[in-house]
């Protein structure tokens, strides 16, 4: 696919990509299944795009960013909030291969697409719960890794407590201008800014 190849050698040249698994993943999960029928032919764009209930599927370079600094292994459990589109969880369970990945969504619409849009490019280890996610999914934890595709006022203190001792936490924090942070839970918490970015709000309850 000609579009989609030239999209990440894009990314790979703006310095986006460069681990070996995440760019293999990228290039092999078709965007345009994962994107309305009237947003098809922007499939390839780098940029965010509308999905239904006022939420976006992130643009790939954010994706990009989200999946290094992740710094996802073989095998892992992982917990993802904000499914939308299921597509940043497909590239996630192509890198981590027999891992698991259990991710929340608040929109009941969203679920049901995100289910089929995940079926559809054969994606089998990834479970959408309808739920949310500030509150984790203490069910299956803890986790190696917890990431955050909206944007949170504060990191919730459920998540921290979900993940794994080694454990990273990535998550868009602050609702008008966001930081992404990375957060490494050893025997201190340590959080690191990796700069400004912009994401659809977290809304708590149901
Ligand atoms: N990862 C997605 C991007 C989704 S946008 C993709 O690749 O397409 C963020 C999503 O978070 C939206 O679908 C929104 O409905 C969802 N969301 C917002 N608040 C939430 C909450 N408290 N719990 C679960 N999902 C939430």
């Amino acid at each position: 696919m000609k579009e989609r190849e030239k999209l990440i050698d894009g990314l790979i040249q703006r310095g986006y990509l460069s681990t070996s698994r995440v760019i293999k993943a990228m290039r092999t999960i078709p965007r345009e299944i994962f994107v309305p029928e009237w947003e098809k032919e922007h499939a390839y764009l780098d940029t965010p795009l509308e999905i239904g209930k006022g939420q976006t599927i992130s643009a790939p370079h954010m994706v990009a960013i989200m999946c290094e600094a992740l710094d996802l292994n073989e095998g892992q459990k992982i917990l993802e909030i904000g499914s939308g589109s299921g597509y940043h969880a497909a590239i996630v369970s192509k890198i981590i291969g027999r891992g698991k990945i259990y991710s929340i969504e608040r929109f009941h619409s969203l679920v049901k697409k995100a289910k089929e849009n995940l079926n559809e490019a054969g994606i089998k280890n990834v479970m959408i719960i309808e739920g949310d996610g500030s509150i984790g999914l203490p069910k299956y934890s803890p986790y190696d890794r917890i990431y955050v595709t909206c944007a949170a006022p504060s990191i919730p203190q459920p998540l921290i407590d979900q993940l794994k001792k080694g454990g990273k936490l990535l998550i868009p924090v602050g609702e008008v201008f966001s930081r992404l942070i990375l957060l490494e839970k050893n025997e201190k918490i340590r959080k690191k800014d990796l700069g400004g970015c912009a994401f659809v709000p977290l809304i708590k309850g149901k």
